[in-house]
């Protein structure tokens, strides 16, 4: 008989959480996971899926104007955002049921609330105490707002996901993920968006010319990208719309106004610093390779680690520690190449190096870099331009970076990174036959390196 309650206590039942204790519960551990919102964490609720279904739902009206070029007569369409919104609430329900029940299938005791650490071994959820031989943080994280004056009158994606009523303009401070992903279904569905950023462009990080090329399409859609600009104070009067001050001293006038300036560990208030587990100055939980905290039985997966911020890392962490500690199969998560994809209109995805990445990392490299009108866009008549780019080590001819912007990217860029984690060459690019007619063939077709500037 184990001296603990469990052999594993999970804090946090989103996307790491449920993977590790589900796998755990799989390989036979007494496993209890708590959770303070609800069953499925930032990805299923607040996060990647009530935003791809408000994206699916918001993108119609370019698929109606398309359709007018293709000879349909489609009436003046119209977005009933609450019936969307209502659409997107049941299906999160059901989700949220389907994530219980896996839980358990695989024998986890679900606890409601907000665990805290009490001592290495024990947890403390609404006033009861539990102990554990294993506990893992899988806490995720929240978004952050500049502490400016009037702040509080903005909202966070979390609560844009749940507005009543479409605003007739909305503002988003910020051009990461979170800011061009909302920037194109507020747009889509019919509001009038301004993006305001600090910096040039859209997706620092990402590749230049990936930039350049969405940040254009945006543009064209009618989305006003401001740049190199930050908001001083927010005001409201009396219910009216917002007014917000610019460090240029001009005024800016929104309905709703939405920050989208990173997201912050939820590493604070769960009791680490008291038992000396150490933290970034980010707030990140600092983990080895195995996500074990400085104290050996605690450990910590996903967005509260603020590693690489991906569902899908976040799952591979948390079954690779109950492989690790359930199964005795010690497995490390690869971190290399991994492929993201941004949800804006049109997608980016992208995996591996970035032309500036590979230049500053291996020195001579060769771009191959395509930018054309896809065949939807002929007859549709939208002046739409997709661009794919490869960038290959010269010297190895090894493809180290593929990269998208167009419809589908995510789905192509998926398939692509299995080549690249497989070493593919461009020889193996070009060796392989092209689906015709498809944009994504164009990987397969460039023939000819970008010039050397
Ligand atoms: P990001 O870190 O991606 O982007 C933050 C943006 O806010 C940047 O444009 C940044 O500008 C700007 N910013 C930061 N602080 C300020 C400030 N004080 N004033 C003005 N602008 C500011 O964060 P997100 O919130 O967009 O997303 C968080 C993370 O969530 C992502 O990095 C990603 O890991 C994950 N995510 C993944 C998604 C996906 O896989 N599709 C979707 C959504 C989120 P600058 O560039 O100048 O620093």
């Amino acid at each position: 008989m184990s001296q603990f309650d469990f052999d594993l206590f999970t804090i946090g039942a989103g996307s790491g959480g449920v993977a590790a204790s589900r796998r755990a519960g799989e390989y036979g551990a007494k496993v209890a996971i708590c959770e303070e919102l609800r069953v499925g964490g930032t990805c299923v609720m607040r996060g990647c899926v009530p935003k791809k279904l408000l994206m699916y739902g918001a993108s119609f009206s370019e698929q109606f104007e398309d359709a007018a070029g293709f000879g349909w007569e489609v009436g003046a369409p119209k977005l009933d955002w609450p019936r969307l919104m209502a659409a997107k609430e049941a299906e999160l329900d059901r989700l949220e049921q389907i994530y219980m029940r896996l839980l358990s299938d695989s024998k986890v005791e679900l606890i409601a609330g907000r665990g805290a650490l009490i001592d290495a071994h024990t947890v403390e959820v609404a006033g009861k105490r539990y102990t554990a031989k294993h506990i893992l943080i899988a806490t995720g994280g929240w978004p952050v707002r500049p502490p400016i004056t009037g702040v509080e009158h903005s909202i966070t994606s979390n609560e844009a996901l749940e507005l009543e009523q479409l605003p007739a303009r909305v503002t988003i401070v910020g051009g990461g993920y979170i800011g061009v992903e909302f920037a194109g279904i507020f747009n889509a569905a019919g509001a009038q968006v301004t993006l305001l950023l600090r910096g040039d462009n859209v997706l620092r990080g990402f590749d230049l010319e990936i930039r350049e090329r969405l940040g254009e399409e945006m543009r064209a859609r009618g989305i006003s990208i401001e740049t190199e600009v930050e908001v001083r104070s927010v005001a409201r009067d009396n219910g009216g719309p917002l007014c917000l001050l610019l460090d240029h001293g001009e005024m800016h006038e929104t309905d709703a106004l939405i920050y989208a300036t990173g997201r912050t560990p939820n590493s604070a208030g769960i009791g680490l610093e008291a038992l000396g587990i150490t933290c970034n100055p980010d707030g990140g939980v600092v983990v080895d390779e195995r996500n074990r905290t400085s104290v050996p039985n605690i450990y910590a997966v996903g967005d509260v680690t603020n590693r690489i911020n991906l569902t899908p890392v976040a799952i591979a962490e948390g079954r690779a520690l109950a492989e690790t500690l359930f199964n005795n199969n010690p497995t490390v998560v690869d971190r290399r190449d991994v492929a993201t994809a941004v949800f804006s209109r049109p997608p980016v995805a992208t995996v591996g190096l970035t032309e500036q990445q590979a230049r500053a990392q291996v020195g001579e490299i060769e771009i191959y870099s395509a930018r054309f009108r896809p065949m939807k866009a002929t007859i549709s008549g939208r002046a739409e331009r997709i661009l794919v780019k490869l960038v290959v080590d010269k010297q190895t001819n090894v493809v180290l970076g593929a990269h998208m912007v167009g419809d589908d990217a995510p789905e192509i860029i998926q398939g692509l990174a299995v080549a690249i984690k497989c070493r593919a060459t461009k020889r193996d690019f070009d060796a392989t036959m092209g689906i015709h007619p498809s944009a994504a063939e164009e990987f397969v077709t460039m023939r000819f390196p970008r010039p050397d500037e």
